[in-house]
């Protein structure tokens, strides 16, 4: 059955970032949010994102400056307020001090949603598919349980992610950002890890992997090029930690995707007529980090301000008000140099800048 409804606003993906964009559009607006997973209620087959859930100071900052703090149950534990940093590729370990918030994504992204008002509708459990012109309007084909639905709609926006369908149907001669892919399993644990643990290997990824403590599991994870065998490259972290003395048995949780690394600021892609893109969908991630929320947040918020403000000339709007995130993806470039290239690291990591001293006997 084929039903035509007609919006203002569609957003595809109920991410940080389109969820932030839905609640913060005026109400005058009619507007559909729609996500394949479903947030409104749980489910036995939950497709959870795959991410690591840490809130980076940036993310803190964005939360504050959107008048928002977390509710407990979206915390986990343990906080934690030091980064421990392994450099395989040197043999060098340090402690820096950090400030993190641990959270339980899935219980994060619902609790953005939670915060939607009424006059949003939600649409969940839904594919989105395809979009084509026709006319003034945006005709958005969908499928929900099923079965094909086609909504029209002023504007379209694509708050999908790192594998984005709209980016993709809308930027397809474009050059996109980098691709990773991103494996994460989890292990129960018995011991406390109290820190952030980042791991730099060449002979893994020219990216970085992680170890995080959440509650009596340990998540472990890594990013490695699109063109290597990600498998292997993980078979082999997992067998240097062991080396290290870290007790990691059968995996309880699996999970993978891709994830952006823009390099390049050509590589953002953010509008194209009334088809606009927010979050990693567009490209806006720390490619030093893959810190994503923040930006996703951000641009989310802009974007709402941008529509809200003009209607037919948020476009333009929109992409003066993101330079300021293009230019901290060009500084976190440059920081990627410092860390990522070995020779620099090893000088940093010896000189002991920044770093501290942690008394385990204390
Ligand atoms: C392994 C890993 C670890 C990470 N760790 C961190 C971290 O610790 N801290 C941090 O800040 N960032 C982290 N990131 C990055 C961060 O997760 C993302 O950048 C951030 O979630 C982007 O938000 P978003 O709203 O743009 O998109 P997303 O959060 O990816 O949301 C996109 C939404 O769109 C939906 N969707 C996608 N396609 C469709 C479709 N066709 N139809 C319907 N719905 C669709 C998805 O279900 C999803 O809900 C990590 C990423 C990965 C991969």
């Amino acid at each position: 059955m084929l039903f035509i409804m007609v919006y203002d606003v569609v957003i595809v993906g109920a991410g940080p970032g389109g969820s932030t964009l839905a609640r913060l559009l005026d109400e005058k607006y009619k507007v559909l949010l729609i996500d394949k997973r479903n947030l409104g209620s749980y489910t036995d087959n939950n497709k959870e994102k795959c991410c690591g859930g840490l809130l980076a100071p940036d993310a803190q900052n964005m939360l504050a400056k959107l008048g928002l703090g977390i509710p407990q149950e979206v915390l986990t534990g343990p906080q934690m307020f030091s980064v421990n940093s392994i450099d395989f590729d040197n043999n060098i370990e340090r402690y820096y001090q950090r400030h993190y918030i641990n959270i339980n994504r899935e219980k994060f992204d619902r609790w953005l949603v939670s915060l939607i008002p009424n006059s949003v509708e939600l649409c969940f459990n839904s594919l989105y598919k395809s979009y084509k012109k026709v006319d003034d309007y945006i005709e958005v084909k969908l499928n929900k349980d099923g079965e094909n639905i086609i909504v029209k709609t002023k504007i379209l926006v694509g708050a999908d992610g790192a594998i984005s369908r709209v980016r993709e149907q809308t930027f397809e001669h474009k050059k996109s950002p980098d691709k990773y892919v991103s494996i994460q399993h989890w292990y129960k644990t018995k011991k406390e890890m109290p820190y952030y643990t980042s791991i730099f290997d060449k002979e893994i990824t020219d990216f970085y992997s992680w170890l995080i403590q959440k509650e009596d599991s340990i998540l472990i994870g890594t990013a490695i090029p699109i063109k290597e065998d990600a498998n292997e490259k993980f078979q082999l972290l997992i067998s240097k930690l062991k080396k290290q003395g870290i007790d990691i048995g059968e995996a309880e949780k699996k999970s993978g995707t891709l994830i952006m690394r823009t390099r390049k600021i050509r590589q953002i892609n953010s509008i194209k007529d009334n088809v606009v893109l927010i979050g990693e969908a567009a490209g806006f991630i720390s490619p030093s980090s893959a810190e994503g929320i923040s930006y996703a947040l951000k641009s989310g918020s802009i974007l709402a301000k941008c529509i809200n403000e003009q209607h037919y000339d948020f476009g333009k709007k929109y992409n003066k008000k993101t330079r300021s995130l293009k230019t901290n993806i060009i500084f976190k470039n440059l920081k990627s140099i410092l860390m990522y290239n070995k020779t620099i690291r090893r000088w940093i990591m010896k000189s002991r800048i920044l770093s501290m001293n942690i008394d385990w006997d204390i």
